[in-house]
């Protein structure tokens, strides 16, 4: 017998958009039920970064000072290494912001800390290791969710089903919404490299003659993003791994003297990279937001902020009549009419930074820079304009849903 339960909403996926809408409608006094599949936020593969946008939203919940408190680092201006010369790529200092840096944060702290001052509210609950399969359905409307925990089934009715599960998402795939993909040539090898003292400090990012390399710094280790032309890992890996290793420091040279710690290829993921889009990001009892409406590439690392937003819009438009009870077709469709004109604009910008910038096409003759990349080095007013874009992105939320009651 599968356990059954009733709320108002239930969110399928506790990533950034997942936990941060499942938060936000909380506060606003509507029951919330987050199901995540995973029994914790642990995943290596989650990007790092928290944008001042987002930073700026924190601030609006009142929960800004705290969160600067958990260890984090404070990335002011954007620099590249590319062909061997250091450029600076966009700069965030003059950004109409409160915090005019990128934070990097591994994403787990972040998930934990959203998701603890979430628990405050009585309206949200959270249930780890609960993998949503199906939805459930009546009337040619979606009604609820079966998901498969430790404990057997469980069965969530509800008013409004949020699909936040990400790019590989259930529930879109089982709502039968149409998708549009956009070619991505590229896919990600992602792996860790220990820290040493005297290493540079900060994440880099290395272009040389179109080929790419990101160094994440995760405080003790260095999680490195191997930039490879999708479907090239097999190709790669028939050349060995002592090519492998030097690749790397070709990009990087002060990983020299730990590069042999890649000594097997189960320490080298594979990421897939993808773009895609839902025609519909909803059909009557459900809607999607984030990865699960929109898969986002890594490239500019905007995708957790655009979650974030998409979950800022779903509980200022939706937030207050949810309380009151169900939403129609029509109160969806505007979540999207809000958000997806932000989301063309940004993917848009993400498909050409593959096809022009990550796929080489734009970098010239060997040791020179790009076009684009000299314009920036050589008009500091200039790096603004990216700053803007990854920083802040267009048609920033802002936080006006109504607060329901102090938290415990
Ligand atoms: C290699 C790579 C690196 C990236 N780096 C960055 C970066 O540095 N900065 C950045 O901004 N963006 C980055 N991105 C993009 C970013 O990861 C996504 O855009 C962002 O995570 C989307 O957030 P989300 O909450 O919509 O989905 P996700 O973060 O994917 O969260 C979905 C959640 O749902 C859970 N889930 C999945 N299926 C189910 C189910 N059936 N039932 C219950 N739970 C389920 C998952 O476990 C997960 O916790 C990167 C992407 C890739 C591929």
């Amino acid at each position: 017998m599968a356990e059954k339960l009733q709320t108002r909403c239930v969110i399928a996926g506790g990533g950034p958009a997942g936990i941060m809408a499942g938060y936000l409608l909380a506060r606003a006094g509507v029951p919330v039920i987050v199901l995540e599949k995973h029994a914790d936020f642990f995943r290596d593969f989650r990007g790092d970064t928290i944008h001042p946008s987002t930073l700026e939203l924190m601030h609006e919940l009142g929960l800004l000072e705290e969160f600067l408190k958990l260890p984090h680092q404070e990335l002011r201006e954007l620099r590249a290494v590319v062909n061997d010369q250091v450029v600076p790529a966009a700069d965030f200092t003059k950004l109409p912001t409160r915090c005019k840096f990128i934070a990097f944060m591994p994403q787990w702290d972040f998930l934990n800390f959203l998701s603890s001052h979430a628990k405050r509210f009585p309206m949200f609950q959270l249930y780890m290791e609960a993998e949503v399969v199906d939805l459930l359905t009546g009337d040619s409307r979606v009604v609820g969710v079966r998901a498969k925990t430790p404990k057997g089934e469980l069965e969530v009715r509800a008013d409004l089903v949020i699909g936040a599960d990400g790019r590989h998402s259930t529930v879109h795939t089982r709502a039968g919404l149409e998708q549009r993909e956009f070619g991505v040539p590229i896919d990600v090898l992602w792996m860790r490299i220990s820290k040493k003292q005297g290493d540079p400090r900060q994440t880099l990012g290395f272009f040389q003659h179109g080929k790419l390399v990101v160094l994440l710094d995760r405080d003790d280790y260095w999680q490195c993003g191997f930039v490879i032309p999708k479907g090239g890992f097999d190709e790669i890996k028939a050349c060995g791994l002592t090519k492998f290793q030097n690749d790397i420091v070709s990009f990087a040279g002060f990983l020299r003297d730990r590069v042999s710690e890649l000594d097997d290829w189960s320490k080298i993921k594979l990421l897939t990279v993808q773009i895609n889009r839902l025609r519909d990001w909803y059909r009557e009892g459900l809607l999607c937001i984030g990865d699960s409406a929109h898969a986002m590439s890594p490239a500019g690392g905007v995708g957790i902020n655009l979650a974030i937003q998409d979950a800022v819009a779903t509980a200022n438009l939706l937030g207050e009549k949810l309380r009151a009870g169900p939403v129609s077709v029509n109160d969806l469709r505007q979540v999207q009419a809000r958000r997806e004109w932000p989301t063309r604009l940004i993917q848009g910008m993400q498909v050409f930074i593959h096809r022009h910038v990550v796929t080489g096409q734009m970098s010239d003759r060997k040791g020179s820079l790009p076009f684009v990349v000299r314009l920036l080095k050589w008009f500091p007013v200039l790096r603004q304009i990216p700053a803007r874009f990854i920083g802040i992105g267009p048609r920033p939320e802002h936080f006006r849903s109504p607060t329901a009651g102090e938290p415990h």
